[in-house]
């Protein structure tokens, strides 16, 4: 029989990373859960609930949400995924909000995608996003089949409100002073392992051995 571990990975890297394609390219490869903390925001913000009603200035503004709201809201999700293997994409963002998540969950690995700033503003406004699904396409280097529309479901995809260069700036400022120090909490931990480059498709090659490796390890055969 084939005991299957469940595997809890969270990936980090600044606004525009590429930690969607990844999430994505990681999801269907090994089968883990994505949860997407900007994903489940845009969906309230799309059906007017209240508290898409009440986040979406702070988001507009590039403004983290606060932690006590965030941390509930994830954490629920979570629970409510039982016993799967998942992968968070977008929280932890602050040492409040690790700390939250140590509370409940031993994190496995935490994948960080290292991309230059300088990358990261010029690929931001580039990006395409399909709402319902959080599928991202970029048109320089993962344009969509047809240009404006999704390759699963046709709907046509949009440009986020708060990918405008000035918000841009202000979401890479919160990363610096706020999602860097999780970073170390991290490290301390011994379960960060960074991935560097400039393009999505040269990083993800790495990160998909790494799980290869990872989850060979963790589904062990027990007689
Ligand atoms: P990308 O998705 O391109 O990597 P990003 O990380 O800035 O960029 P999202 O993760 O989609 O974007 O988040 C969008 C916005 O939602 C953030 O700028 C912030 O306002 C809010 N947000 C998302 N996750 C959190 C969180 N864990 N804590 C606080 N605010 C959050
Ligand atoms: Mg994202």
């Amino acid at each position: 029989m084939v005991m299957q571990k469940i595997f809890r990975a969270v990936i980090m890297g600044p606004p525009g990373s590429g930690k969607g394609t990844v999430s994505g390219r990681i999801s269907k490869t090994f089968g883990l859960k994505h949860l997407s903390s900007g994903d489940i925001l845009r969906a309230n913000i799309n059906a007017r609930t209240e508290l898409g009603l009440l986040m979406k200035s702070c988001i507009d503004q590039g403004q983290l949400v606060p932690d006590d709201v965030m941390s509930r809201l994830i954490l629920s999700d979570l629970r409510a995924m039982g016993r799967s293997s998942w992968l968070l994409d977008g929280f932890p963002r602050t040492v409040f909000q690790a700390e939250a998540l140590d509370d409940a969950y031993i994190v496995d690995t935490v994948i960080n995608l290292n991309v230059p700033f300088e990358t990261i503003k010029q690929r931001l406004t580039s990006r395409w996003t399909h709402l319902p699904s959080g599928r991202i396409y970029n048109i320089d280097f993962n344009p969509p089949k047809v240009p404006g529309f999704d390759d699963v479901t046709g709907d046509p995809l949009v440009q986020r409100d708060d990918d405008t260069p000035e918000t841009v700036t202000r979401r890479l400022a919160a990363y610096k002073t706020q999602t860097e120090p999780v970073l170390e909490f991290y490290r301390s931990k011994g379960v960060l392992e960074t991935f560097s480059g400039t393009e999505t498709n040269q990083i993800w090659p790495h990160i998909e051995a790494f799980f290869h490796r990872k989850l060979s390890s963790y589904n062990h055969r027990v007689a």
